[in-house]
């Protein structure tokens, strides 16, 4: 990708400073050109002529492609580029979309400029079938999943034996686990289907109330108190569903993870262009080398712990994901036996290129 961007002078020159660059024809220049997997359209200084490689016809030959528009952005961006300045484009071709382009202007250092056209179409197709997938296969294992645990819960009210009600206990317990398991996996496929689809302006402290108000009676059953420390009113461009979600994912490990009788404390910070939601505990903390690793997915520091608690070892991915589709981000600092502090930060004003919130 950055095939343009990157002047690797080192190789150039041997140690003496004689450049050892080799000297390369104009038609092997060509033949380079052409020989690549990505489109390239180069404008001369003063953008009157113009040379493309064969990639574009091929691009543009597999069909879906309104071959003027696709004109207009390469017009665009090899003004930007003319411009001396870099820019990335993502242009969908299609309703519903079936061709993705990534189209990258790059100045060139003799004044004039590229265009760079990558075909993200496999990918993007791949990952929305993987999605898909992910989905559907969540969607059917909930009816079955749904009845073994009804099965469970009536066997063991009707039964007078121990030991069948114990099993029957632990069947509960562990549909139980994979009913979360699958919610998690089905939430974060719609996530990553949906995107920020559901975009509007958000008042942040309800989101906040209505994500205590969820952990509410996990907090009751472990005498855990959330305190809510810092209220200010502030309005955010977001996802509000997506926004509960990650408070309430932050907000329930902290309840899992203190010690009963502790206060969990969230609070709202707002800065210049960012807004920061922090939740903290007194509970165990985590260990520095598993700080970054927490937030992929069924990464768990202890297992054992972790299945005690009921963890599905998704919810900071969900956390990630959303904070990183809000062009925002989420971190975590730990003491070990101290506690944890967990900061989701989200721009204030605009959210990557969905729309302004009004002031
Ligand atoms: P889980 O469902 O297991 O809680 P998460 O993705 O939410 O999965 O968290 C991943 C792991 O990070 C947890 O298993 C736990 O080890 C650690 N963790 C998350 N939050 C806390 C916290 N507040 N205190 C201590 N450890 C935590």
């Amino acid at each position: 990708m950055a095939f343009f961007r990157r002047e690797r002078k080192s190789e150039s020159s041997d140690v003496t400073g004689v450049d050892q660059t080799p000297q390369l024809s104009l038609e092997q220049m060509r033949l380079a050109m052409n020989a690549l997997p990505m489109g390239v359209v180069i404008v001369s200084k003063d953008g009157q002529s113009r040379w493309t490689n064969s990639a574009v016809e091929d691009l543009l030959a597999q069909g879906s492609v309104d071959v003027e528009r696709f004109n207009k952005h390469v017009d665009a961006l090899a003004a930007v580029a003319l411009g001396g300045e870099s820019r990335e484009e993502h242009v969908e071709f299609g309703d519903p979309a079936v061709r993705m382009f990534e189209m990258v202007s790059a100045p060139l250092t003799d004044g004039g400029g590229a265009v760079i056209v990558y075909d993200e179409t496999k990918q993007v197709m791949t990952d929305r079938v993987r999605t898909d997938f992910v989905a559907n296969i969540s969607h059917e294992l909930r009816t079955p999943i749904g009845a073994v645990s009804l099965m469970a819960e009536n066997l063991m009210a009707a039964t007078e034996d121990t030991d069948v009600a114990r099993m029957a206990s632990v069947i509960f317990t562990e549909v139980t686990r994979l009913n979360d398991t699958v919610g998690d996996l089905l939430e974060l496929a719609r996530i990553e289907f949906d995107g920020l689809a559901n975009t509007q302006e958000v008042d942040l402290v309800k989101v906040v109330e209505e994500a205590t108000g969820r952990l509410r009676s996990a907090a009751l059953a472990k005498s855990v108190m959330i305190s809510i420390e810092n209220y200010p009113q502030v309005m955010i461009m977001a996802d509000r569903a997506q926004l509960v979600s990650a408070i309430s994912n932050l907000l329930d490990n902290a309840i899992k993870f203190s010690p009963n009788g502790s206060i969990v404390k969230i609070s709202i910070e707002v800065l210049d262009d960012q807004v920061k939601i922090v939740v903290s505990d007194n509970g165990p903390g985590i260990r520095g080398e598993h700080l970054t690793r927490i937030f992929e997915r069924f990464y768990r520091v202890d297992d054992a712990r972790s299945r005690s608690t009921g963890g599905t070892g998704l919810g900071l991915a969900i956390v990630r994901h959303i904070s990183l589709l809000h062009g925002g981000d989420v971190s975590a600092e730990s003491t070990l036996g101290e506690g944890s502090r967990f900061t989701l930060t989200l721009p204030l004003r605009q959210i990557g290129n969905m729309g302004e919130s009004e002031d």
